[in-house]
């Protein structure tokens, strides 16, 4: 198969966790004889900084032009006082939106070897297992007007949430899909007793359940989903909710996996004619300034993307499976970077990487 990848360090630690993801991308097509096409683009701060804007055109018609796209993080201590349109998180809300990937799938599990590795209980994060299901294209991020004017103590900032049918009926059904294919059950998060766009949110949800009577639904208010993430993760399969929601609460799932080093991410958008999902791979966390640049930042959410991209943009599910079970080779080898606080000297970044490929 002929894998055309559009790859996006970004900043920080971005590019020597995707150097890593990439190793593993090319090992898993030599043993399984597939050809990747790389092409590299710019995106945040360093594209700022090359071209003056954090998405320029030519990324965007790249990740047009590839099947799939993987990215590093973005995003540098130098722009945090400058406007938000000026920054370079500004390049990944670009891309989201011109790839028109509207759910972010952020699985989360626990395994064995990273128990301690979590500040909960180990018999509480044993055996979890779960799929958050993020809205990505709508809500708050992106809704008009938003701004901030006047002066004086009447000066004021503002920003709208808003959500269309259309937008929550495709974000469930991709939820439901998942849900049907795992343990058949979906909570559906919300702020249904403050928030109209949650009472709509709250309507719809009710509605497309009844195209997958397999599932069971539930609805949870985020506040209340924010306690029981912590509380009883194991209660959890997919979980779905808007894109503000989603963001805050995804971070809990490193609480779970024991850092959030750990966590991969899928953003998916429509289905193409070959049944494949146009999609954007990038692991949870950020540019972690604090440790770019020495070789300590853990790969392992930028390789689970790798594994995430061959499953859902190329339908690879014996490669997927491969580097998912080579990830938790590593991790049972105890050969792991310092977030995971291995028992010995911790290993680097693409000592990790080195691992995964020879594990695969
Ligand atoms: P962060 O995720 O970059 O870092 C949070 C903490 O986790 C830091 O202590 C960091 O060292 C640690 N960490 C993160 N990834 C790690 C890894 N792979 N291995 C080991 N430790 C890891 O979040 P932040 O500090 O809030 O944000 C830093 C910058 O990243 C900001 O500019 C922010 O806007 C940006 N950001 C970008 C993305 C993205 O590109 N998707 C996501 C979140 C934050």
């Amino acid at each position: 198969m002929q894998l055309n990848i559009l790859v996006l360090p970004g900043d920080g630690i971005g590019p020597e966790v995707t150097a890593q993801a990439v190793r593993v991308l090319e090992q898993v097509a030599r043993k399984w004889n597939h050809t990747v096409n790389l092409k590299e683009g710019l995106l945040g701060g360093v594209a700022i900084h090359r071209r003056g804007v954090p998405m320029p055109p030519e990324t965007e018609a790249l990740a047009h032009e590839c099947d799939a796209t993987l990215l590093g993080a973005v995003g540098l201590p130098e722009f945090d006082h400058v406007a938000p349109q000026r920054r370079p998180e500004r390049g990944l809300l670009g891309i989201r939106k011109t790839l028109g990937v509207y759910a972010n799938l952020r699985p989360v599990r626990s395994y064995q070897a990273l128990l301690d590795s979590s500040p909960l209980k180990n018999h509480l994060v044993d055996g979890a297992d779960l799929i958050i299901v993020r809205e990505l294209n709508g809500g708050i991020y992106y809704g008009t007007p938003r701004g901030i004017e006047g002066a004086g103590p009447a000066e004021r900032g503002f920003n709208t949430m808003v959500y269309t049918r259309a937008e929550i009926q495709r974000v469930l059904r991709m939820a439901f899909n998942l849900a049907r294919n795992r343990r058949k059950k979906l909570t559906s998060v919300d702020k249904s007793n403050v928030l109209e766009t949650s009472q709509l949110w709250r309507k719809v949800a009710g509605e497309v359940a009844a195209e997958y009577p397999d599932v069971e639904l539930e609805h949870l208010l985020v506040d209340n989903c924010a306690m029981q993430l912590i509380l009883r993760p194991k209660q959890f399969d997919v979980v779905v909710m808007e894109n503000m929601f989603g963001d805050i609460l995804s971070d809990e799932g490193a609480v779970i996996a024991g850092s959030i080093g750990m966590l991969p991410s899928a953003s998916l958008g429509d289905r193409k004619p070959s049944g494949a999902y146009v999609g954007l791979y990038e692991p949870v966390h950020g540019s972690a300034p604090d440790i770019a640049g020495q070789g300590k930042a853990n790969p392992l959410g930028a390789i689970g993307s790798v594994a995430a991209m061959l499953e859902y943009s190329f339908g690879l599910l014996e490669e997927a499976r491969a580097v998912y079970a080579a990830i938790e080779a590593v991790l049972n080898s105890g050969r792991v970077t310092a977030d995971l606080k291995p028992a010995g000297p911790p290993a680097t970044t693409a000592e990790v990487g080195a691992a995964v490929c020879a594990a695969i």
